[in-house]
C-alpha cells in the first residue's frame, strides 16, 4: 500500500471528502499484490461521472457513456470509472447497456478473472476480494469470476486474455476455466472478436518470458485454429534428423529463445509457417527436406498479418525477416558474397535477422554452438564490411549515369542501366575499383564487349 502513488491516494481522498469512495482496481491491484510495478492506475468510484468532473480541476471526459473520466495530475492520466454492473452481452464483445451501481462487489463481479477482481481502498487499506483473488494470486492461478462457461460465452476476448495472463504472469489456468475456454459456445463467441483485438493480444503475449505458454493455451482451446490455422499445420510435422522437435515444437522453442521484442517474436512465430507445405521425403537420405519454404513463408506471413490488421509496415518487415531467416551458413563466403547478402536483406534488416537466426538455431533442442558461432561470425564480418563502406547500389558508385553517357558518348537507354549494374557487381567484389577512373575504364571495357557480342 506504501507503493500507491501519492496522487492516486489524493484522488481517493478527494472522493471521500466529497462523500464518495474510491478504490484502485484491476491490473494495478494485482500487480501491487504481486510486488510488481503497476503499469497504470485505475480508480473505481461510486460517484457518477458528472460528479467526478466537478471534483477535479483537470479532467477529460474520456468515455462518459462507460462512466470513465480521466483525471490529470502533474501530467499523468488516471482513469476514474463509475462502478458498473452486468449488462447483457448480445454482440459477444461488450455489454449492450451500462448500468451504474453503488456496490463495489457488483463491479468486481463483471470482471474477467479473480486476480483482476480485487479492489483496494488506499485510504484505509481495506481489501475487497469477494472471489478469492488473493488466494489465486498466491496459488498462481487464472480463474474466471463466476461461472466460467457463461463468462466466456459473454465475451470471447477473455479466452485470449486468459491465455495471455497465463504467459505473462506465469500462472496456470484453472482446469474448469480452461475447459470452458474451449467450449463450442465460447468459440462461437470468440469468432466475433475483431482481428485488431487478436493482434493486440498476440503482441501483449509476446512480452511474456515464455510466449509459448500463451500460444499453447490458444492451441489447446481451439482459438488458434480460428485465428491462424496455418500454424497448426506444424503440429506433428516431422523434420530432418537435426531437429529434436516437430515444426510446432520448434517454433514454440524459438519464441521462448528469442529476444523480448514483440515484432521479432511474431517473426519467430511465423518463420517456418510454410515448412509443412514445402516438405518432401527424400528416399536417398531417408529424411525430410523443405523446398523454398522461406519464399512461400513470406507470402503466407504477409497474408496472415494482413488478416490480423498489422500495419503494412510491420507486415512487410516481418515478411522480409521470414523471407531471409536462413543465414547461418557463411562457410566459404567471400567478402563479395557477404556484401551481396547485405544488399539483398538491406542493412536495416540485418540486426533483426541475426537475432531471429539465433532464436531459430536455439530452438532446435540440441547443441547449436557451431551455428551460433557461424551467425556471430557473419554478424561481425557484415558489420565491419558495412562500416568500411561496402558499396551497395548505383548511388554509392563514384560515377554518375550522366557522366558515363557523356564519356562513352551513348544516349540514355537500358544500356546505361546495365553498365551501372555491372559496375555495382564489380565494386561489390572489390571496393578498390570504386574510383572514377577505374570505373570509367571498366565501363569502356563493358561497352566494347557488349558491342562486339551484338
Ligand atoms: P494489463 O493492463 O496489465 O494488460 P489489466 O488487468 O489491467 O492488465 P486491462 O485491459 O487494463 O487489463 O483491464 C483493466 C481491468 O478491467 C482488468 O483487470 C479486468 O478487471 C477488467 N477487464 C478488462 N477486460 C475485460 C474483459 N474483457 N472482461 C471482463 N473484465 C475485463
Ligand atoms: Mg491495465
Amino acid at each position: 500500500i506504501e507503493k500507491v502513488p501519492e496522487d492516486v491516494l489524493g484522488i481517493c481522498r478527494r472522493l471521500r471528502d466529497n462523500g464518495k469512495r474510491g478504490w484502485i482496481v484491476g491490473g494495478c491491484v494485482r500487480d501491487l499484490l504481486r510486488g510488481e510495478p503497476a503499469k497504470d492506475w485505475d480508480v473505481a468510484t461510486d460517484a457518477r461521472p458528472e460528479e467526478v468532473m466537478r471534483m477535479f480541476r483537470k479532467v477529460i471526459p474520456t468515455g462518459l457513456q462507460h462512466g470513465t473520466v480521466t483525471v490529470l495530475l502533474r501530467g499523468v492520466h488516471y482513469e476514474v470509472t463509475t462502478l458498473r454492473g452486468e449488462g447483457a452481452y448480445s454482440d459477444g464483445r461488450r455489454p449492450d447497456s451500462v448500468e451504474f451501481v453503488d456496490d463495489i462487489s457488483a463491479d468486481l463481479a463483471r470482471r474477467d478473472f479473480t486476480v483482476n477482481a480485487i479492489a483496494l481502498d488506499p485510504v484505509d487499506g481495506h481489501l475487497i476480494d469477494p472471489f478469492g483473488g488473493k488466494r489465486d494470486l498466491d496459488a498462481r492461478v487464472v480463474r474466471a469470476v463466476g461461472e466460467p462457461r457463461e463468462r466466456f460465452g459473454e465475451d470471447g476476448l477473455r479466452i485470449l486474455r486468459a491465455a495471455r495472463f497465463s504467459a505473462t504472469l506465469e500462472f496456470t489456468i484453472d482446469p474448469d476455466t480452461e475447459r470452458a475456454m474451449g467450449e463450442p459456445r465460447s468459440l462461437v463467441t470468440f469468432r466475433r472478436v475483431s482481428a485488431e483485438r487478436v493482434r493486440d493480444e498476440w503482441l501483449k503475449s509476446m512480452r511474456a518470458r515464455k510466449p509459448s505458454v500463451a500460444f499453447e493455451a490458444m492451441r489447446r482451446t481451439g482459438v488458434l485454429e480460428i485465428t491462424c490455422p496455418e500454424l497448426l499445420e506444424g503440429v506433428g510435422c516431422v523434420q530432418n534428423k537435426w531437429h529434436a522437435f516437430d515444426v510446432w515444437g520448434h517454433v514454440m522453442a524459438c519464441l521462448d529463445a528469442s529476444e523480448p521484442m514483440p515484432l521479432l517474436r511474431v517473426a519467430a512465430l511465423l518463420h517456418d509457417v510454410a515448412k509443412p507445405r514445402t516438405r518432401a521425403f527424400s528416399e536417398k537420405t531417408e529424411d525430410y527436406t523443405f523446398y523454398d519454404h522461406e519464399k512461400i513463408g513470406a507470402e503466407m506471413a504477409t497474408e496472415i498479418l494482413g488478416r490480423l490488421r498489422f500495419s503494412n509496415e510491420e507486415r512487410d518487415r516481418i515478411a522480409a525477416l521470414v523471407r531471409h531467416h536462413l543465414i547461418c551458413y557463411d562457410e566459404g563466403w567471400t567478402d563479395g558474397a557477404v556484401r551481396r547478402w547485405i544488399r539483398r536483406v538491406t542493412p536495416d534488416l540485418a540486426p533483426d535477422l541475426y537475432a531471429l537466426a539465433l532464436s531459430d538455431v536455439r530452438g532446435k533442442g540440441r547443441d547449436v554452438t557451431d551455428e551460433v558461432q557461424a551467425i556471430e561470425r557473419l554478424r561481425v564480418r557484415a558489420t565491419s564490411l558495412l562500416a568500411a563502406g561496402a558499396a551497395l547500389g548505383t548511388k554509392d558508385l563514384k560515377i554518375r549515369g550522366n557522366e558515363l553517357m557523356r564519356e562513352l558518348g551513348i544516349p540514355p537507354g537500358p544500356v546505361v542501366g546495365e553498365i551501372l549494374a555491372a559496375l555495382v557487381e564489380l565494386v561489390t567484389d572489390d571496393p578498390a575499383e570504386n574510383e572514377r577512373d577505374r570505373l570509367l575504364a571498366a565501363s569502356l571495357r563493358l561497352y566494347d564487349e557488349r558491342r562486339k557480342s551484338e
